[in-house]
């Protein structure tokens, strides 16, 4: 089976209605985020995992607070990717048992501050190890702090998002597994391991395969230190999903049914179970719409300004084969735009030649006062916002059943230029 659901842009273009119908900020861009189909696949990933697991949903693919906080009331942890997410998740009222601080950078302050809060945390390497020793209190810890190896499955289909190739700059690589056997002996406060095997570009075989390398090595620890030890798995995220009409990815049923066939120790009882989901809790959830500002029409064909271009899709400006994303023409009331279609280059706001979103599409004609939906927006886009030319990020408007509201308020020009000024509110 693949998980081929998404947003129709019939509802989609119901909701930009009826937000501008209430007289909520839509122009000249507005950018939503479906809640209620959020809270719906964290409950889909709650049902097909064991009933005990921890599901936290990564942060550096959607950091508002107001998204966390939807996450969090329906029993989802969170995935910290610095110590400032880990700010984030408190702001969302995560109770710190349900958050876990992943970063390959972390300072010794910061390993203070996350033992302090009483956090979990997935140390990157050995040295890091070494600097949470010299830290931890190891009753205060019990069960809280892994370590991340890398599987060395080889890169994925994505190059930019590959994390398990044999020189990955990310966790201890599994050729080292004598090093991680000797950790577990020495640190009696380290509880599992910790594996992330890709993102977007990574076949179910090649996850499963990261997974089963590392879960092999944790049986080996329990068997030789007692089944209490390496008691924790964190098997990260990088589910794909589906960006194009014709994308089959996995469904998540599906993919954790592969994991216990495939990896049945995962299971069992006496393993605390971690995942790490945050493309495909998100990335579906999220869509949307600007207005076509200008047309330009050369011998070459025309071109529509929008109000998003590089700023927001910063993937899809430097490596479109790579990051797809559908656009729907619609009309001034956001009605699906009629008509024979032609080529069409849909650029973006900014001052700089790169910054395009799609090159000669097939669109109906498009002219000012148009509007461009954007399809499967809600992972990766807004957490990456650039701040070149500085443009402010439009309002986000969640999506909730039949209630809209807003989730984070448009940046006015003065929000913008404090945020280049020298700080805390001083010009
Ligand atoms: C980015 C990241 C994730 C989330 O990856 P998705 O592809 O969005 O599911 C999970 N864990 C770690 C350690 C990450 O860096």
């Amino acid at each position: 089976m693949s998980d081929t659901d998404r947003l129709e842009p019939a509802s989609m273009a119901r909701a930009f209605r009826e937000a501008r119908r209430r007289g909520m900020e839509v122009e000249p861009a507005v950018l939503f985020h479906d809640l209620g189909r959020m809270r719906a696949r964290i409950g889909r990933i709650g049902a097909a995992f064991p009933p005990g697991a921890l599901h936290a949903v990564a942060i550096k693919a959607n950091p508002l607070v107001e998204v966390l906080r939807a996450a969090v009331d329906c029993g989802a942890g969170l995935e910290a990717a610095s110590l400032e997410e880990v700010r984030l998740s408190l702001a969302a009222g995560c109770p710190p048992g349900r958050i876990v601080y992943d970063s390959p950078a972390k300072t010794r302050a910061e390993i203070a501050e996350a033992l302090r809060l009483g956090v979990r945390l997935n140390a990157d390497n050995l040295d890091e190890l070494e600097r949470i020793d010299a830290l931890v209190r190891p009753e205060a810890a019990a069960g809280r702090i892994g370590l991340r190896i890398n599987p060395q499955v080889g890169a994925s289909s994505i190059a930019l998002t590959s994390v398990a190739d044999r020189r990955s700059k990310f966790g201890v690589p599994l050729e080292q597994a004598d090093a991680v056997r000797a950790a577990f002996a020495r640190y009696p406060w380290l509880a599992g391991l910790h594996v992330h095997v890709g993102s977007q570009g990574c076949a179910q075989a090649q996850l499963i395969d990261g997974i089963r390398r590392v879960e092999a090595l944790r049986q080996e620890i329990r068997r030789a230190r007692g089944s209490g030890a390496a008691s924790v798995m964190d098997i990260g995220g990088g589910l794909p999903v589906a960006y194009r009409s014709t994308d089959r990815p996995p469904a998540l049923e599906d993919y954790a049914a592969a994991l216990r066939r495939e990896v049945p120790t995962l299971f069992e009882g006496g393993t605390t179970l971690i995942t790490e989901f945050g493309r495909w809790v998100q990335a579906g959830c999220g869509f949307a719409v600007s207005r076509v500002e200008y047309v330009k029409k050369d011998s070459a064909g025309r071109t529509a300004i929008l109000h998003l271009g590089a700023d927001f899709l910063l993937r899809r400006a430097y490596h479109p084969d790579d990051w797809h994303h559908d656009f729907v023409a619609l009309d001034p009331d956001a009605a699906a735009k009629e008509g024979p279609l032609s080529a069409c280059t849909l650029g973006g706001p900014l001052c700089f030649g790169g910054d395009v979103l799609a090159r000669d599409l097939a669109l109906p004609d498009l002219s000012p006062g148009d509007l461009v939906l954007i399809r499967d927006t809600g992972a990766y886009t807004l957490s990456m916002w650039s701040r070149h030319c500085s443009r402010g990020i439009p309002a986000v408007l969640g999506v909730d059943g039949g209630e809209i509201r807003v989730l984070r308020e448009r940046e006015r020009p003065e929000d913008v230029v404090a945020f280049w000024s020298r700080g805390r509110g001083q010009p």
